[in-house]
């Protein structure tokens, strides 16, 4: 097993930078220094640690160009979202400087105690295993609440992101933490695995893929720790016959081509009532074809490589699979290196990987039913959980349908999106747990109950 990462542009293959992995020495010293930190951080005031989360919102927006140029340099996403992604950054500092006290202030209950009321202390070292489709606001999504909490963390993330990885570290260093609250481990799977059985950490928290998800609750819950699982997404894009195209074709296209597809959020399945699906395939495709490929360090580019060469190979067997079985290709199935051209397909069914599996790359299945109930009924027939999105213009009649949707999110005439104010989270293979907002926070909290008589 090699013991460097190389870091590669994806769009052009250079090297930006080759990583040598610590020793597993190393990282245990880090998880002890994260211990050590813990006894300190957990008992500082609740404003002297959101003066820091202000500290690294303040880093966060000085930095905005070069961290920007990093990850689209690292993962290969247009400049313009890259900005997009830190700014969100920023936001989530901001909610959390703001709302941090009142999530984790006592609650008093009304009991038959003289007094009662939860409290939420800190669990201690929580570890992150990370992915690199938004190597900062993954992140930070986690750890921005689970150290206003009063916990420390230590940071495992993806191989292809290490300079993201470091620079994150850097920002908490600069932002006044003691070097213990944060720390990013570069290391692989297997020290990963001894350090969450390890009594020092206390929780984990995973984004990523279901693979990755199965064997890290293997682990923790062989040894009673509690995790949070964000995995893949096989979100449905439901469009009915009433829906308003011209108002929301570019939100449409927008939730399946962000990030060029590489979106646990996406939606990945199009289904499309009849009366407006020809109408639909039209103007989508239209759409489609406007994107602007070109360097992602270029302000006009819209859609870019794929994060590794492996991943567009991986979007290249699913295509294949559907056009095996009858698929027709309406737009794309072009390759190059990383690079995977926006495709649309019709005629697909569900016996096809583009229907059974996620796609994590620019590509866009349309499947034609009769009527919302056959709609909900495809929808729904997933083993993912993250969301569903629905366009229609009688939105009364539309929640009407909330119930039936057994995601973590349903999103009426919107794409699903993230937003620090609300929880995000999935059922099913999606994983378990919720980031963002008040949920968030206390995933990662002893909920304590007092009573005093
Ligand atoms: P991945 O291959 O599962 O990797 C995610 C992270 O887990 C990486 O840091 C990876 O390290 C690590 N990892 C994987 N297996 C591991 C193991 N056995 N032990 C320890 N660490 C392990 O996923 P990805 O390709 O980076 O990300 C894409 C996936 O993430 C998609 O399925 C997407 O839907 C999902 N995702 C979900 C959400 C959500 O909020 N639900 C958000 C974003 C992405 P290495 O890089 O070293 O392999």
């Amino acid at each position: 097993m090699s013991n460097t990462i190389k870091s590669i542009n994806p769009y052009n293959q250079e090297l930006i930078e080759t990583y040598t992995l610590e020793t597993e020495t190393q990282v245990f010293s880090k998880l002890k220094m994260a211990d050590k930190a813990f006894n300190d951080w957990k008992n500082e005031d609740i404003e002297h640690r959101t003066q820091l989360l202000i500290n690294v919102g303040n880093i966060l927006e000085e930095r905005l160009e070069p961290l920007s140029k990093l990850i689209t340099l690292e993962m290969g996403k247009p400049i313009q979202e890259s900005r997009a992604e830190i700014n969100k950054c920023i936001f989530l500092c901001d909610f959390y400087t703001t709302n941090a006290e009142e999530f984790l202030a006592d609650q008093i209950i009304k009991t038959d105690a003289q007094e009662s009321f939860i409290s939420y202390d800190p669990l201690g070292v929580i570890l992150a295993i990370m992915p690199w489709n938004f190597p900062f606001w993954q992140v930070l999504r986690f750890a921005i609440p689970t150290l206003a909490a009063g916990n420390t963390v230590v940071v495992k993330h993806a191989s292809n992101v290490t300079g993201c990885a470091l620079a994150l570290q850097t920002i908490f260093e600069d932002a006044g933490f003691n070097p213990g609250c944060f720390q990013t481990l570069v290391t692989n799977h297997k020290v990963i695995e001894k350090v969450l059985e390890d009594p020092i950490v206390k929780a984990v928290s995973l984004t990523g893929s279901e693979k990755a998800g199965r064997s890290i609750a293997k682990v923790a819950g062989q040894h009673l720790k509690k995790a949070v699982l964000e995995l893949g997404g096989n979100n449905a894009c439901i469009v009915l016959d009433d829906a308003n195209l011209n108002k929301y074709i570019d939100t449409i296209v927008k939730a399946r081509m962000l990030n060029t597809g590489q979106s646990c959020i996406a939606a990945k399945r199009f289904i499309v009532t009849e009366n407006i699906y020809d109408a639909f395939v039209d103007k989508f495709t239209a759409k489609v074809k406007t994107l602007k490929y070109s360097n992602p360090l270029n302000e006009e580019t819209e859609i870019a490589t794929l994060a590794r060469e492996d991943l567009a190979t991986d979007i290249q067997k699913q295509v294949d699979d559907a056009i095996q079985k009858g698929a027709k290709v309406v737009l794309g199935n072009q390759r190059d290196k990383a690079y995977f051209a926006p495709t649309i397909l019709t005629e697909v069914t569900k016996d096809m990987a583009v229907f059974t599996e996620e796609t994590f790359g620019p590509v866009a299945p349309i499947f034609k039913v009769k009527n919302i109930e056959e709609a909900l009924e495809l929808a729904t027939n997933s083993k993912f959980g993250l969301g569903t999105m629905l366009f229609t213009e009688d939105t009364e009649t539309a929640t009407e349908h909330i119930s039936k949707i057994p995601d973590g999110a349903f999103f009426i005439n919107e794409m699903v999106k993230s937003d620090p104010r609300l929880p995000f989270g999935g059922t099913k293979a999606s994983g378990y747990g919720r980031e963002l907002s008040v949920e968030g926070i206390h995933e990662f909290v002893n909920v304590k109950t007092v009573y005093i008589n």
